[in-house]
């Protein structure tokens, strides 16, 4: 379900034409509902009712202080991957004991504030990085939970960018060493084994993947639990969202309907996984970050341009790579519609950035509704690796950010100022 729809002919983010915020604040501008946040939460969490449970959400797909006040305020972890999400979730008022910290590189220095704020878990993903933080916990004199994250080596069969639970890639430990590294993780005296972890990619739609990998993983997490008084097994993230029919896929309703069909909806992911993990008696922990907020958020740009060549009808518009770079990054589709519904004839379009690189591109080819200069278009499913991922690229302004909740609407991050870009950059002393 999500809360941005038509009402008459104009696009609508829960009881807010976002047309009215597009006159207030400009473009290009995100937008994002803070009832679909909290109905994402909440359907996953009630999926997940019959067993003992933690929701960590995956702040990295969506880390503005509103968003994560609302899932702090549901009673959200939060998965972290460095230390300024950390610092962003005390910032936000989330609790440091409902946060896990994962990440194949982490430092001394996140180690160490990670552990002064005695987070629930750090997810390891080295034997190295167990010494390392073994030798942390030490030096500060406290004892440090961990969980070693798992590479149970199942294919997600998802994007090869967002594939992380094969041998190809930099994640966990493979599985066959997992029983190793836990006997010789015991003996390090300033470590408290509390579970294990896996997380085998992201933007999954089918239940499978997470089945096949939950079925490998049981035997493993049984054994070892029996051996070291375990807490918690986490599942990781990547329940998948819909992105090619988020337009119809609003409404309270829709989880009812023929579309829900395709999709891995909380309901599903539980029926399967929830008898499979309740035997096991752990603590589960789910880190999902593109379900909660992925079709909570949408990117309004404004048609600046229209250009056509012999071949193509280039739509030029005022957002560009540096503001949403999923289709230059994962080659993905975002749906893209007017803020008011138009009649007549689709024509082939490129919808365009205005950013120097050939990449810059939202659509190659898509039947859209006539446009011109000075009218809108929303890229859907815009709320998760979105904004997030931003640049300064071209010396353009990060975008601002609207968090609407019923009839009310609020920025909940200004728009950038163009000198703040370089505020900090100054000549050389021999260039004075
Ligand atoms: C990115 C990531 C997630 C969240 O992935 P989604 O697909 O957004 O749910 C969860 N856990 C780990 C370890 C991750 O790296």
């Amino acid at each position: 379900m999500h809360e941005f729809r038509y009402v008459g002919n104009r696009l609508h983010c829960e009881r807010v034409a976002i047309d009215k915020l597009v006159q207030q604040h400009g473009t290009p501008l995100y937008v994002y509902s803070q009832s679909t946040v909290e109905d994402h939460y909440q359907k996953l969490d009630h999926a997940l009712a019959p067993l003992d449970h933690l929701i960590c959400f995956a702040m990295k797909a969506n880390s503005n202080q509103a968003v994560m006040r609302t899932l702090a305020d549901c009673g959200s972890g939060f998965d972290t991957v460095s230390e300024g999400e950390l610092r962003r979730v005390i910032a936000a008022g989330g609790d440091p004991r409902q946060c896990v910290f994962a990440g194949v590189g982490k430092t001394d220095h996140e180690i160490e504030y990670a552990l002064r704020k005695g987070i629930y878990s750090f997810n390891v993903e080295s034997e190295p990085e167990l010494v390392r933080i073994n030798h942390v916990a030490a030096r500060l004199g406290k004892i440090a939970p961990v969980a070693v994250r798992v590479n149970p080596n199942v294919d997600a069969g998802t994007h090869a960018k967002i594939t992380t639970g094969t041998y190809d890639n930099k994640f966990g430990i493979a599985f066959e060493q997992v029983a190793g590294v836990y006997a010789r993780a015991a003996k390090l005296k300033h470590l408290r084994l509390r579970g294990i972890q896996m997380h085998i990619g992201s933007q999954l739609t089918a239940v499978k993947p997470f089945e096949l990998a939950v079925r490998k993983m049981l035997p493993l997490v049984t054994r070892l639990a029996a051996k070291h008084p375990f807490e918690f097994f986490s599942i990781g993230g990547g329940l998948g969202i819909i992105y090619k029919t988020a337009l119809a896929s609003a409404g309270p309703d829709w989880w009812q309907t023929a579309a829900a069909r395709d999709i891995l909806t909380p309901a599903k992911y539980a029926d399967t996984l929830v008898p499979l993990l309740k035997p096991l008696g752990l603590r589960i922990l789910v880190e999902p970050g593109r379900f909660i907020v992925g079709n909570a958020g949408v990117l309004i740009t404004r048609v600046e341009y229209v250009k056509r060549t012999g071949k193509k009808n280039f739509v030029i518009v005022d957002a560009a790579m540096n503001d949403l770079i999923r289709p230059a990054f994962y080659d993905s589709f975002h749906e893209i519609v007017p803020l008011r519904k138009k009649g007549g004839a689709l024509v082939a379009s490129d919808v365009v950035g205005p950013v120097c690189e050939s990449g810059d591109y939202f659509c190659k080819d898509r039947p859209l509704p006539k446009v011109g200069e000075g009218d809108h278009l929303a890229l859907l499913s815009a709320g998760a690796y979105g904004f997030v991922m931003a640049s300064n690229y071209n010396t353009r302004a990060l975008a601002a950010e609207v968090l609407v909740k019923g009839n009310k609407s609020a920025v909940v991050r200004p728009r950038q100022a163009i000198e703040s870009i370089w505020a900090g950059e100054r000549p050389a002393p021999w260039q004075q």
